[in-house]
């Protein structure tokens, strides 16, 4: 095993404790994984182990046919769909996988979030959609992500009855995209439950998300 292999799967065995403590996950729902930089390769969680479990061990190296190349364990059962979406958006180079509760209560309506914060605009640049029902196991969900997603801002997609996925450069960038859209999720709600909110107008969106991207933060 080479030694870039063995350290991605040691920092995506590490990154799933952030799932764990932003209360992204129940039991051994949820999974991250990596593209291996240059290669037709990706790191996953393995399938049904407990994130108190997790080891290095407990990563799997597939191809971006959902194919096990490294690792002792089968791999999680979204294998296919990240495979997909690996193949399909070249740009992507982590995806998570959640069912966090209030953005999958969303989903389980089958509603996008509708963008009514700046920092909404700020991370998706407009709603969150809402992606089609698929059955889990093939590429079907793959498809409908990448369907989804392509042209849109959002790095975060509702997946219908299901849950969250979300994409990024590297798979820190798509653990903020999660963490994130839970809690808008969460604030969007608390609002509703309060009455209407107040929609942001297109021209605001847009700057907002022009200047997170492009001049917020260290550079
Ligand atoms: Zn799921």
């Amino acid at each position: 095993m080479t030694t870039d292999l063995w350290a991605l799967r040691r920092e995506v065995c590490a990154l799933h404790a952030e799932l764990v403590r932003n209360n992204l996950v129940a039991w051994t729902s949820g999974n991250i994984s990596a593209r291996v930089p240059g290669e037709d390769l990706m790191v996953i969680k393995a399938s049904g182990v407990s994130f108190d479990d997790l080891t290095p061990e407990a990563m799997v190296v597939c191809d971006l046919q959902g194919t096990v190349v490294e690792g002792d364990l089968s791999p999680s059962s979204d294998t296919f769909t990240h495979a997909y979406v690996y193949r399909e958006m070249a740009h992507v180079g982590g995806i998570v996988h959640t069912h966090s509760g209030y953005a999958t209560a969303w989903a389980a309506r089958g509603e996008e979030i509708p963008c009514v914060l700046t920092a909404m605009a700020d991370e998706f640049g407009g709603p969150i959609p809402v992606g089609p029902f698929a059955l889990i196991g093939g590429e079907e969900i793959g498809h409908g992500i990448v369907e989804t997603l392509a042209g849109h801002r959002s790095p975060a997609v509702l997946m219908r009855s299901h849950g969250v996925f979300t994409i990024g450069d590297t798979a820190h960038a798509a653990i903020k995209a999660a963490v994130m859209c839970e809690d808008v999720a969460r604030t969007v709600h608390l609002t509703r439950t309060l009455g209407d909110p107040i929609p942001l107008e297109q021209e605001e969106i847009d700057a907002l998300y022009d200047r997170y991207q492009n001049v917020y933060g260290q550079r």
